[in-house]
């Protein structure tokens, strides 16, 4: 491999952050804090070993995320309730906020509405930052195991993949067949996924997560919201995923409500206010 005399010095050039934030609205999380602190738990769905659960929470409700029984990876969809249409955008969020999210950071909606669809408002995991091999909890970068790469890289299918499961939990929830649930399910949240890139190949990767049960991911509901989570197959993903091989456990969410006037005032984000005219 050739290079150019001046090589070194075009590595040398520093990087700048694609999208500095420093314009961003910021959510309150002051407020957010103070009115999570008297929320009671309203309903509560546990997404099975291998499996997904749904869950509707409502605009200025919480819901949160909880390992139980032994560590366990989650990945998660979302949908505005009344459009599903709008649904987590999650390379806009990862180009925004980062590769991993943690507290203060938001799910962010795909065109044309982008705006905040929830934001995270405490997580029990954040002492994790970024390890030695540059991994990290709650990615915005990985897909979700699916069926159709499992095919593609074994021959085998596999029928428990977050994307399947994600695919038969939102046909429950709408109670419509597989084939048009599937339309809508979307790349995910990995909830409590610890994973990286590799630095010498730029490999995707994962690694055991840190999640212990009685950790917890907690959100306040930014617009009336559609929730899926997987279950992983993968388990803690510190082996393999697309197999019945990994230990597996169940996740919670709770869905918890405010008191009574915590929020006043308080209005849902507006949709994005680009006028679509694209130049024309
Ligand atoms: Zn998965």
């Amino acid at each position: 491999m050739t290079q150019p005399p001046d090589a070194e010095a075009r590595r040398a050039v520093a990087p700048v952050i694609c999208y500095p934030t420093d314009t961003l609205p910021r959510p309150d999380l002051s407020r957010y804090a103070a009115a999570l602190e008297g929320a009671q738990v309203t309903d509560t769905v546990t997404a099975p070993p291998r499996e997904a659960c749904h869950f509707r929470v409502g605009a200025a409700q919480f819901f949160r995320i909880t390992s139980v029984e032994g560590p366990q990876v989650g990945d998660l969809n979302l949908w505005n309730a009344e459009d599903l249409s709008e649904r987590f955008y999650s390379g806009k969020t990862r180009a925004l906020h980062g590769t991993h999210v943690s507290t203060g950071d938001r799910l962010w909606s795909c065109f044309p509405f982008l705006r905040p669809m929830a934001t995270i408002v405490a997580d029990s995991l954040d002492w994790y930052g970024i390890d030695a091999f540059g991994g990290s909890v709650h990615d915005v970068i990985g897909t979700r195991c699916d069926p159709y790469t499992g095919m593609l890289l074994s021959g085998q299918p596999y029928h428990h993949c977050c994307h399947s499961n994600l695919t038969r939990a939102l046909a429950d929830a709408l109670d419509v067949p597989l084939a048009e649930a599937e339309r809508h399910v979307h790349d995910v949240l990995n909830v409590f996924m610890c994973t990286g890139f590799t630095r010498d190949t730029g490999q995707y990767f994962m690694k055991a997560s840190p999640v212990r049960p009685g950790d917890q991911l907690t959100f306040f509901a930014e617009i009336d919201l559609l929730g899926a989570l997987s279950a992983c197959p993968g388990g803690d993903c510190s082996a393999e995923h697309t197999s019945d091989a990994a230990a597996c456990f169940p996740l919670r969410v709770e869905i918890l409500t405010p008191p009574p006037g915590a929020l006043e005032g308080w209005q849902p984000p507006a949709r994005n206010g680009y006028d679509r005219s694209h130049g024309r």
